[in-house]
């Protein structure tokens, strides 16, 4: 068995030819090639119509009579490197270690080969100021330079930073190359050459940062991108569901980078997500508008408010075994005691929100009507212990001026003094972050904020629609 050149890279628009699609090809085909090849070599030997995937080196096609006809196959010419992988003559030795390493030839030309692929359909491009490959650039901001794949910069579209990804392990660099083009204005835009069917962890940390988008150049890819004369990749875009929607075409000029960090076609994720937040919140802003507190003295009890607790409890079940900690160790009906505090946090972000003080506890209305009310609140033994929260809510959105109040400051401070503080980790604690995940659930919340999708009242950009 003899070594072969499986794919050879022959200039564009022809693109790379594998070996079993030379040897597929009727004679008519594969002969013009040959004599192609052959003519450039006369006309222009620096610059060959074809090289070798692996060792770059010029190759041509070889007749090889076998069984009374002609089969043809790649072959090197004599200056290509000998010591190519697939140099033709060697026996091939099948072993372990050669095979592992001849693996990672194929692996490393395959991305040699799109990075170049991708900056020259790139240079296509009117708009093309600048395209490099694995150029290192001096950064403008950070101290440490980086090495895109590719970058180019077009006119009128911006700095695009190009990362070809392989179905290989990531380095643990992705969040830190986002966080470096951002600062520098470049967009950075991950490429695949495939989705593999078992999608490694560095392909979700990737597609995450897309917001659910994922960019492949493929065939289809390279084949539009030479038909436009642009860079034309293959977008996947996310469903609810996890798995994607058919591929469409999608150039540089489709991308949304209005939110710096990472592009995308469309936001896949940040819908979902506030979806989610809404979900949490969903029979509780019922259960307000049923039963406001200026009818009801002590509206907790309210069938309303029963279909509320069964929400949260269903969102967070440690709440269950809580409650009845609560009865049997202090004979405190925990749902209704619940509902209270959550009473106070809606009247938080309620009048964070619409920047009028509408409370949901107490009587108080008015101007004035929230301070009072977390006075009254804070003052007693049973929300003491909730100081902390409560404090972490009301700074989170722009209500929190109202921590500046003199009184609120010393009710604060006395009720931290008075009992121990709930913590994260404690079910009320839990409770409090299902319905108001944009203020204490950090992941979600810094997700929402990077995009620039967090809502005013929790202290976001975001302004109530
Ligand atoms: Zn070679």
């Amino acid at each position: 068995m003899q070594r072969t050149i499986e794919i050879a890279d022959f200039e564009l628009p022809r693109g790379a030819v594998s070996i079993q699609q030379l040897m597929a090809m009727p004679r008519s085909v594969w002969d013009h090639l040959r004599s192609e090849i052959t003519r450039r070599r006369q006309t222009d030997p620096a610059h060959p119509i074809a090289r070798c995937r692996l060792c770059k080196g010029p190759i041509f096609i070889r007749a090889h009579f076998a069984d009374g006809e002609h089969a043809p196959v790649f072959a090197h010419y004599p200056e290509s490197p000998t010591d190519c992988p697939w140099y033709q003559g060697v026996n091939l030795k099948p072993d372990d270690a050669r095979a592992a390493q001849y693996q990672g030839h194929q692996e490393s030309a395959l991305h040699r080969w799109l990075c170049e692929t991708i900056a020259e359909v790139l240079g296509k491009d009117p708009r093309c100021q600048l395209v490099t490959v694995e150029t290192y650039r001096r950064p403008a901001i950070a101290a440490r330079g980086r090495f895109p794949d590719v970058y180019a910069e077009l006119d009128g579209l911006g700095k695009f930073a190009i990362e070809v990804q392989l179905s290989k392990p990531f380095a643990p660099e992705i969040i830190a190359r986002h966080l470096h083009y951002e600062a520098e204005g470049v967009a950075l835009l991950w490429v695949f050459r495939e989705l593999p069917p078992e999608l490694p962890q560095g392909f979700h940390d990737v597609i995450t940062l897309q917001r659910g988008n994922v960019f492949l150049f493929d065939d289809a890819a390279l084949a539009a991108s030479i038909a436009q004369g642009k860079l034309v990749l293959t977008a996947l875009l996310e469903t609810d569901r996890g798995g994607f929607l058919k591929p469409r075409q999608a150039s540089l000029d489709d991308l949304d980078r209005s939110t710096g960090r990472a592009v995308f076609i469309e936001d896949r994720r940040s819908d979902r997500l506030l979806e989610y937040c809404r979900l949490g919140r969903e029979k509780w802003w019922e259960a307000f508008r049923e039963a406001p507190p200026s009818d009801f003295d002590f509206p907790f009890s309210e069938p309303c408010f029963h279909r509320a607790w069964d929400s949260i409890k269903g969102f967070v079940p440690a709440l269950s075994p809580w409650k009845r900690e609560c009865w049997s160790t202090q004979f405190m009906r925990g749902d209704q005691h619940f509902a209270e505090l959550a009473a106070i946090l809606f009247s938080i972000a309620r009048t964070a929100a619409t920047a009028k003080d509408r409370v949901y506890v107490t009587r108080y209305t008015g101007e004035g009507a929230l301070v009072a009310m977390l006075n009254a609140k804070l003052s007693s033994q049973f929300f003491a212990p909730y100081a902390s929260l409560i404090e972490t809510m009301l700074r989170a959105g722009p209500a929190r001026d109202r921590l500046d109040r003199a009184s609120l400051k010393t009710a604060f401070a006395k009720a931290a003094a008075m009992a121990e503080q709930v913590k994260s980790g404690h079910p009320v604690w839990a409770g409090a972050a299902r319905l108001f995940p944009e203020v204490f659930d950090g992941l979600r919340r810094a997700e929402l904020d990077d995009l620039g999708r967090l809502p005013g009242w929790a202290g976001g950009a975001e302004q109530p629609t």
